[in-house]
């Protein structure tokens, strides 16, 4: 059991492969039920196992590998979602899909999202979009709310946080934008890694051009998963990295709201 969830641990490594590709079985991390963070309301917030990112400040490294996720068919997360839905319905809230990355199990995503769709429940993605290429034209109906993780404005300081590119994110984005489907940005403030002013107005830029976005959230960074990086035996370059001042945070909003933007 995940939560309550019952698991598939049981299945053979060539069903569980078949599973993973028709996106009936997706590796799962954990699951919780929030109020007033990742999406409006009350949400169910599923963490899948994997992610193709290695920021230096990832509070949850134990998601970056599917392979510490375990097995749950997607009609037992439905079945778990449903019991939530009178809950969603009276706050206006609903499911998030988070990770790791929930763009790299996009079949399993895809059912979950359309099986949320059909019970009437609110839908979004808590992504970096750096798998945006994942998320088609036809998933993305069956989506909400985007919750787009942009840790960067330029390609040296993302690539420096997370080990890869920028330009995913800045077009998944643009692409969600066109397609009419409401976006949140949500950004990192780690001081003497994000916290340059022309990162952060790179971001904010970013985030002014995307003509569906209806918030910013600026998030201090903190260190509640450094114990985590010792865990698992990783490296932890920011161990000694002191979570910013409330006047750094509140400098990092104003340079979003003097664009307009309704910040966080
Ligand atoms: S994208 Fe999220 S889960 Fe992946 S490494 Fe970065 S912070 Fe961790």
């Amino acid at each position: 059991m995940l939560g309550g969830i019952p698991t598939a641990e049981h299945v053979s490594r060539g069903d569980l492969l078949l599973g993973q590709r028709s996106g009936e079985i997706g590796m799962l991390h954990s699951w919780e039920l929030v109020t007033a963070v990742d999406g409006p309301g009350t949400r169910m917030t599923t963490f899948l196992a994997g992610c193709p990112l290695r920021c230096l400040y990832c509070h949850n490294p134990d998601t970056m590998s599917a392979r510490r996720g375990v097995p749950v068919l997607a009609g037992d997360l439905l079945d778990r979602i449903t019991r939530y839905r009178s809950v969603f319905t009276a706050t206006g809230g609903g499911i998030t899909l988070s990770g790791g990355e929930a763009l790299a199990q996009p079949a399993f995503t895809r059912r979950i999202l359309r099986g949320a769709k059909e019970l009437g429940i609110h839908t979004a993605l808590d992504t970096s979009g750096f798998l945006g290429a994942n998320c088609d034209d036809s998933m993305l109906a069956d989506v909400d709310l985007v919750l787009l993780d942009v840790k960067a404005g330029d390609e040296p300081t993302y690539h420096r946080v997370t080990g890869r590119r920028l330009a995913p994110t800045v077009e998944f984005g643009r692409r969600v934008a066109a397609t009419g489907v409401e976006l949140w940005v949500r950004f990192v403030l780690v001081p003497g890694l994000t916290d340059a002013p022309a990162t952060i107005k790179a971001v904010a830029d970013y985030a002014a051009s995307l003509s569906t976005l209806t918030r910013v959230e600026v998030l201090p960074f903190h260190q509640l998963g450094r114990d985590k990086w010792a865990e698992l035996g990783l490296d932890y370059e920011l161990a000694t990295t002191v979570p910013p001042t409330a006047e750094q945070v509140a400098q990092a909003r104003a340079i979003f709201t003097a664009r307009g933007l309704k910040t966080y």
